[in-house]
């Protein structure tokens, strides 16, 4: 297959649908690690195509939704410094943080400027050079290698007032905490495609071996995640685990070795804190000694106050896949896409915001329509 619409295709879809219902597996959980899959299992009505064995769970792989107070409260101090303009993406301007969100100290006349890329706030410093500009970029293994290339181009260009308040994570650390959490059961994990074509399938590798769980890396078309699903219940059926390929038109075992020299020049791995999980150890990148001058952590002195949740926000039950958001009280009623309490509603990849814009596994959809 060559075109976006041969990998929406109806009747191929009912086609893997019925294969998967055919399988004869034991009841099982299986658990998407990506936002953009989250969204395209809802978008497609995935769910509604599965038989009642096969149960999916969304896990932490939003990273806006796994970005916590503390470090959203670190970038609202400083977009209120007076000589910082704050660069984010869209995203992040209306996810709460302890006290305000970006979007209001924005309107207080806080100078934060959306950006689509980590270049545009390059830009921005060399247009403003009497400003200190932070660029506040949360993302996984597919956003950070672009972060580093422009700490490169700052340093290649002698660019002086350009910082980075890095939040970055890596998501198999994440996987492998939710593992040994044993809080929910997984049988088999949907591995995300944008980061594989980063980081290429090694990285999985300690699932099957350690734990004995199927992994298969998945493209984000309808057909993909249900081949995908497919592919995991091969496995689970021959009682076998391995990391499998779905997504071979982008991801290749061993990753993308550009995109990884990248990260290892500029970035050191570090612990890390995850929304709902707390501290992971060696999920994180910081910038490595010789790029130290650009973080925005030793160049300002950041003074934040204690940080804390918003009441009643299963926010992080949900990314540990725990809870589904209608077990949240809020959910539809007081928090909504227009007005949300928490940040897997703000995010486009949320897990509350996929359920409140698709309508969650209890309402009928129009099965994998044809677009
Ligand atoms: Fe948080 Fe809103 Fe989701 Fe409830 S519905 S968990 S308040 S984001």
């Amino acid at each position: 297959m060559r075109f976006i619409d041969e990998f929406r295709n109806s009747a191929a879809g009912h086609g893997l649908a019925v294969r998967i219902q055919e399988k004869k597996v034991r009841p099982v959980n299986l658990m998407e690690v990506c936002g953009t899959h989250t969204v395209a299992i809802f978008k497609h009505g995935i769910r509604q195509l599965l038989p009642e064995k096969v149960s999916m769970l969304s896990g932490p792989g939003c990273p806006v939704c796994v970005t916590p107070n503390v470090d959203i409260d670190k970038a609202i101090a400083l977009a209120q410094n007076g000589g910082v303009i704050l660069a984010t993406f869209g995203d992040m301007m209306k996810v709460p943080g302890s006290y305000s969100s970006l979007h209001q100290v924005k309107a207080a006349g806080a100078d934060i400027r959306v950006v689509y890329s980590v270049l545009d706030a390059l830009r921005i410093a060399q247009d403003n050079p009497r400003k200190s500009v932070v660029f506040f970029g949360v993302g996984f293994e597919t956003t950070a290698p672009t972060t580093a290339s422009a700490i490169l181009e700052a340093e290649r260009l002698g660019i002086k007032n350009f910082f980075f308040l890095s939040v970055h994570k890596l998501i198999p650390p994440a996987m492998r905490a939710l593992l040994d959490s044993d809080e929910v059961h997984i049988d088999g994990f949907v591995c995300p495609g944008h980061v594989s074509t980063i980081i290429g399938s090694h990285p999985y590798e300690f699932i099957p071996k350690e734990y004995g769980i199927p992994c298969v890396i998945a493209g984000f078309e309808p057909l993909d995640i249900l081949q995908a699903i497919e592919m995991l219940l091969v496995q689970v059926a021959a009682k076998e685990a391995r990391v499998d390929i779905q997504y071979r038109r982008a991801v290749r075992k061993q990753g993308n070795p550009i995109a990884l020299k990248y990260l290892s020049t500029v970035f050191e791995v570090t612990d890390a804190c995850w929304r709902g999980i707390g501290i992971i150890p060696e999920s994180g990148l910081k910038l490595g000694q010789k790029y130290g001058r650009f973080d925005a952590e030793s160049a300002f002195q950041i003074v934040t106050r204690p940080p804390r949740e918003a009441k009643d926000c299963r926010c992080g039950d949900i990314l540990r896949g725990v809870s589904t958001p209608r077990e949240c009280h809020l959910f539809a009623k007081v928090c909504t896409p227009e007005h949300p309490v928490g940040p897997c509603m703000v995010s486009t990849e949320g897990t509350c915001s996929a359920w409140y814009l698709y309508g969650g596994e209890d309402k009928a959809l129009p099965q994998l329509k044809e677009l």
